[in-house]
């Protein structure tokens, strides 16, 4: 008796649900410094992200560098939440895939949703998948597998990527999201 065969079977369940990936809101707590002379710093103390703010900045760069630390923050939470190493795994069995020896998420990946290096079987997910659905993650990660196998988006590169059922729909859901950006799967 394979005594994982349950626990396996229920994370493979949550791979196809709608739930996207989400961003729990926090409180914020401001405070103006006159020893920080340039940076902007936050860190989180339990619930309350602390920013630490010149205090010369302006009420209009205090919002705007506050917003960008709250986005950079709950981005960050939201991708705590899930285990892309154990996603991979699981989608690599179940297409009959390579395992990627790491994958992990990126903050820096602005032109691409993902980024696989077949040389180091390494994968970078970008971290403006939050809030997507998790069957269009899924869909990036089996993307990205697919490059463990074959470079570039040729026929033998498609054959292989819709093996995952949602292929078709994930395109489309990342095309709408990407506007007019040139956001595309590497
Ligand atoms: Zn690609």
């Amino acid at each position: 008796m394979n005594t994982n065969h349950s626990e396996s079977e229920n994370s493979e369940l949550k791979l196809f649900d709608d739930s996207p990936i989400q961003a729990e809101p926090f409180q914020v707590e401001v405070i103006r410094s006159k020893k920080r002379r340039r940076t902007v710093s936050a860190q989180m103390h339990g619930d309350v992200l602390r920013v630490s703010i010149p205090s010369w900045m302006s009420k209009a760069e205090e919002a705007t560098n506050i917003a960008e630390m709250v986005r950079r923050f709950k981005r960050k939470i939201a991708t705590q939440e899930v285990n892309l190493t154990d996603r991979a795994r699981i989608l690599a069995k179940r297409y009959s895939l390579h395992t990627p020896n790491d994958i992990e998420w990126a903050e820096n990946l602005t032109s691409v949703w993902g980024l696989c290096t077949p040389s180091t079987k390494t994968i970078r997910m970008s971290t403006r998948l939050v809030g997507f659905p998790s069957w269009v993650l899924d869909y990036v990660i089996v993307h990205e597998l697919a490059h463990l196998h074959v470079s570039g988006h040729g026929p033998d590169f498609w054959e292989i990527t819709r093996r995952y059922e949602k292929t078709e729909r994930a395109i489309g859901y990342l095309i709408a999201k990407s506007g007019d950006n040139e956001t595309d799967l590497d």
